[in-house]
C-alpha cells in the first residue's frame, strides 16, 4: 500500500492547548509524522508526494468565506497591537447564522469551535497539503488501487464546513469522501478514531449519499462533549444515515470489536460502493489523550474485520493518535490487519 505524505505538513506547529483553563503544549505536534512514518515502513508501505490539487475539491467541503479566513487570519491577527502568535478565540457566537462580523477577533470566534485549533502564519498551508495527500490517495484509489492510506496531519474529523476545532482545519476525510463521489454513487465513511468525527458528521447530516458511522468515548464527558450521541441519525434526507456507536470510558478490546462489527452491518446494509476509514489512533491504551484501550494487536483486528467485511475500494485518512512509542507499530499493525484478508 502507499503513503501519501508531503514534508509541507510538518510546518504547522501549533504551541498552545487550552485545556481545563490551563495553557499547555499542543499534542498535534510534527513529532507524531515521525513516528507515523516509521509505522508504514515497518508494515512495507511505499511513501509518495501528492500533487498539489488547488481549492476546488476542497470547497466541496468548505465555502469560501471560511477558506479565506484560514488563509489570512494569522497576518490579519498580527497587525492587533500585543496580540499573541496564535490566533485563539476569546468570544463565540451562540449560534452562526446571524451576522457575520469583520473584526477577526470576532471571525475566529465564529470560524473556532473550541481553543485547541490555533491558527499560525504556517496553518494554512500545512492544511491544504493535509488535504493533498487525502485527495491524492483517493486519486490512487479512484486510478484502480485497491486501498490507499494519506498520512494527513494536520488532522481533519473535528473540522466542519465553516468551523475549525481539536486540532483540526479541514476535513480530509470529507474532501476524500466528495471525491469518490465523483465517481461512485455512494460512499461510507467510518470513523474509529478516539473521538466522535462531528466535523465529518455536520458535513454529511442532511445527506444520504455518504453515510457516517463513528465509534467513539462517549462524549457525556468527553471531547466533543456535544456530538456523537446515538441519537443523532440524520436529518431531511439523511435521516437513517448518520450512526453514532459511543463506548464507556476504558473500553478494551472484545468490546470494541464486537461495536465494530455492529458498525460494520450497519455499513454493509448501507451498500457504498467506496470506503473512507477516519483512522484515529488514539483509542490506543498508552495514549496520552487516555480514553478507551485499545492494544496494538486490537489496531490489527480492526483492520482486518473492516477489509474482510467490507472489501471495498479503500481511502484511510490519518487522523489523530498522539505522541508515545507505540504510535507507529500500532499504524504497521492496522495496515498489516488490513492486508492480512
Ligand atoms: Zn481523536
Amino acid at each position: 500500500m502507499k503513503c501519501v505524505f508531503n514534508a509541507q505538513q510538518n510546518k504547522h506547529y501549533p504551541k498552545s492547548y487550552l485545556v481545563n483553563g490551563v495553557r499547555e503544549l499542543n499534542p498535534e505536534s510534527p513529532q507524531r509524522v515521525e513516528l507515523l512514518l516509521e509505522g508504514a515502513a515497518a508494515a512495507g508501505m511505499t511513501q509518495v508526494e501528492p500533487d498539489s490539487y488547488g481549492i476546488d475539491a476542497i470547497m466541496k467541503v468548505h465555502p469560501q468565506r471560511y477558506l479565506t479566513f484560514l488563509e489570512h487570519a494569522a497576518s490579519r491577527w498580527s497587525h492587533i497591537k500585543g496580540a499573541a502568535d496564535e490566533v485563539t478565540p476569546n468570544i463565540h457566537p451562540a449560534n452562526r447564522d446571524g451576522e457575520y462580523p469583520k473584526s477577526v477577533v470576532a471571525q475566529a470566534g465564529f470560524h473556532m469551535l473550541d481553543a485547541s485549533c490555533p491558527i499560525s502564519s504556517d496553518t494554512w498551508e500545512s492544511s491544504l497539503w493535509s488535504s493533498y495527500s487525502a485527495l491524492h490517495a483517493t486519486e490512487l484509489v479512484l486510478n484502480g488501487e485497491s486501498a490507499c492510506y494519506a498520512l494527513s496531519r494536520p488532522p481533519g474529523h473535528h473540522a466542519g464546513p465553516e468551523v475549525a476545532g481539536g486540532f483540526c482545519y479541514l476535513n480530509n476525510t470529507a474532501i476524500a469522501a466528495e471525491r469518490l463521489r465523483d465517481k461512485f454513487d455512494s460512499v461510507a465513511i467510518l470513523d474509529v478514531d478516539l473521538h466522535h468525527g462531528n466535523g465529518t458528521q455536520m458535513a454529511f447530516y442532511d445527506r444520504a449519499d455518504v453515510l457516517t458511522v463513528s465509534l467513539h468515548a462517549n462524549p457525556e464527558r468527553f471531547y466533543p462533549f456535544f456530538w456523537g450521541y446515538a441519537c443523532e441519525t440524520g436529518e431531511g434526507a439523511g435521516e437513517g444515515h448518520n450512526y453514532n456507536f459511543p463506548l464507556p470510558r476504558g473500553t478494551q478490546d472484545e468490546i470494541y470489536l464486537e461495536t465494530l462489527d455492529r458498525a460494520l452491518e450497519v455499513v454493509e446494509e448501507f451498500q457504498p460502493q467506496a470506503l473512507v476509514i477516519a483512522l484515529g489512533l488514539d483509542a490506543y491504551e498508552g495514549d496520552p489523550i487516555a480514553g478507551l484501550a485499545i492494544s496494538t494487536e486490537g489496531f490489527r483486528s480492526i483492520g482486518s474485520r473492516i477489509s474482510a467485511k467490507l472489501r471495498l475500494p479503500t481511502v484511510i485518512v490519518q487522523e489523530g493518535g498522539y505522541l508515545c512509542p507505540q504510535l507507529g507499530e500500532n499504524l504497521a499493525s492496522f495496515i498489516r490487519g488490513f492486508e492480512s484478508t
